[in-house]
């Protein structure tokens, strides 16, 4: 579908007028598309690498786990792409607060939003919102140190927190039960600030429940991750027998798919753990969904339902019901984009309508706006998928900049410059770098190679102390 030009007819881009391209979200999806951008010489390019917080990475930061530090090694991959002449990260701007979509496309011929898919999904059942009910999207900000975390709701229950029930079984569900279980010293070397060492390690946890709404068959998390749990030095992984029974067609399409054939697998060799007096257990609970939270001040127990598993796949209540104790209730059931202020996005899918990457407005491609990352395919995939889909998006800006549907419009004010005539106070690439040193010292002062700074204060004052000192 041909796009029109951004203002009726510029000229092409040329090293001397490049075309100006605002990637909004600097996490995985937003510097893969920097890095497609500047991998081509077809079209002159310049990058400004946008971010609501003071500090690259997205997930990668503030969403894989901090116990999982080879993952989380991807930033240093991901900041060589950032380290480019073309790219320019330009941290700690709020589009729609400081300024807006509109005013941001005026200084730009193109943007690509990839701000992600950052609101959790919810459960739409009684009793959610009591104390003691958390989004795994709420426990994960505290521990990675996000500065928007709510500390006082998370630490309020995690103090509480001696039944735990994570309802979903993907990878984030996992997750959170892995850091809930993991004993104090294995998350002692990690990232995570230390009121948050300090408060995992103060939590009463005993019990943790994961509740699959499906059965061990249709579970989303995967094997690397599932196969950890058995390797927790602080906790004893549990599994129902009597869940990993299939059905002879079941079990013969179970076989049939790797992941599916591992998953089961690694939960068979658990069939035999027993609890251990004194040591906190984490069990998988297959065909089991929750219908309420029950408690008057705080959750107090979950009311689950037992289902069955239909022939096209779905949930199936059975109407067999059962109350768990549980002081903590954290669902994990995915995550949900929502619009930047000017730009719709589908409430059905929490993405931004578009045609590979081309965004869509009324259901036409909109000059000169593009998606990557969750936002475009919804919440799925690991970090490296984002790299496949960051390229596709790119190579159709690209295309559109070849074939003339795209071209540069008149001389353009610098971003930057307006941001801080402003009075906003924009973080470039030189100011990450000083809170990364930050980082770096604060966590040498407890023996650990980093410590997060999670608060909006600490991380602008790395900035400012490394401004002064430099005059
Ligand atoms: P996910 O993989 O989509 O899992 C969501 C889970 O929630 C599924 O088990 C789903 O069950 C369940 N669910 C949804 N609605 C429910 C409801 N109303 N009641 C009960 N259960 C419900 O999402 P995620 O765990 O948030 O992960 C997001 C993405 O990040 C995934 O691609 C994941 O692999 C990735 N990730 C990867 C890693 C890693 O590689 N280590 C770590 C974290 C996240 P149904 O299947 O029945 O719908």
């Amino acid at each position: 579908m041909p796009h029109v030009t951004n203002d009726g007819a510029g000229p092409a881009p040329s090293p001397d007028r490049p075309l100006r391209v605002a990637v909004i979200g600097a996490g995985p999806a937003g510097i893969y598309a920097a890095d497609a951008l500047t991998r081509q010489d077809a079209v002159p390019v310049a990058v400004d690498l946008v971010d609501r917080l003071p500090t690259p990475f997205g997930l990668v930061r503030h969403g894989i786990a901090p116990d999982h530090p080879k993952m989380r090694a991807i930033r240093d991959t991901l900041y060589r792409s950032l380290d480019h002449p073309l790219v320019r990260f330009v941290g700690n701007v709020d589009v729609g607060r400081d300024l807006s979509l509109e005013e941001l496309r005026r200084h730009v011929d193109a943007v690509i939003y990839t701000y992600g898919a950052s609101v959790d999904r919810r459960l739409g059942i009684d009793g959610e919102n009591l104390p003691g009910s958390l989004a795994a999207t709420d426990l994960v900000a505290w521990y990675c140190g996000h500065p928007d975390a709510d500390r006082e709701r998370v630490e309020d229950a995690v103090r509480h927190a001696r039944s735990v029930v994570v309802v979903g079984v993907g990878n984030v569900a996992l997750d959170v039960a892995r850091v809930l279980a993991r004993a104090p010293e294995e998350l002692d070397p990690t990232e995570m600030p230390q009121h948050v060492l300090d408060a995992l390690a103060a939590s009463p946890v005993e019990e943790i429940t994961v509740l699959g709404r499906r059965g061990p068959a249709q579970a989303a998390f995967t094997t690397q991750e599932l196969r950890e749990l058995g390797e927790l030095a602080g906790a004893t992984v549990l599994v129902d027998p009597k869940d990993l029974e299939l059905e002879p067609d079941a079990e013969e399409r179970a076989a049939a798919d790797r992941v599916v054939a591992r998953n089961l697998a690694a939960m068979r060799d658990w069939i035999d753990h027993v609890p251990e007096p004194g040591r906190p257990t984490l069990t998988l609970r297959f065909f089991s969904r929750p219908a309420r939270l029950i408690g008057s001040d705080r959750v107090e127990a979950v009311e689950i339902e037992r289902t069955a598993v239909d022939g096209d796949g779905r949930a199936v209540g059975t109407g067999e019901l059962e109350v768990l104790p549980a002081d903590l209730v954290i669902r994990s059931v995915g995550y949900r984009g929502v619009s930047l202020p000017g730009l719709p996005v589908d409430e059905r899918t929490g993405t931004v309508p578009n045609e590979g990457g081309r965004a869509l407005r009324d259901g036409a491609p909109s000059p000169g706006e593009y998606v990557a990352g969750w936002i475009k395919r919804g919440p799925t995939g690991v970090v490296g998928t984002n790299k496949h889909d960051a390229r596709e998006t790119v190579a159709h800006l690209l295309a559109d900049a070849t074939d003339g549907t795209l071209r540069v419009g008149g001389p353009v004010d610098d971003l930057v410059q307006t941001l801080v005539a402003r009075g906003a106070e924009p973080v470039l690439l030189d100011d990450w770098r000083a809170i990364d040193a930050a980082e770096v010292a604060l966590g040498a002062t407890r023996g650990r190679a980093r410590t997060t700074l999670h608060e909006w204060d600490s991380l602008l004052a790395a900035v400012r102390a490394a401004a002064a000192s430099a005059g």
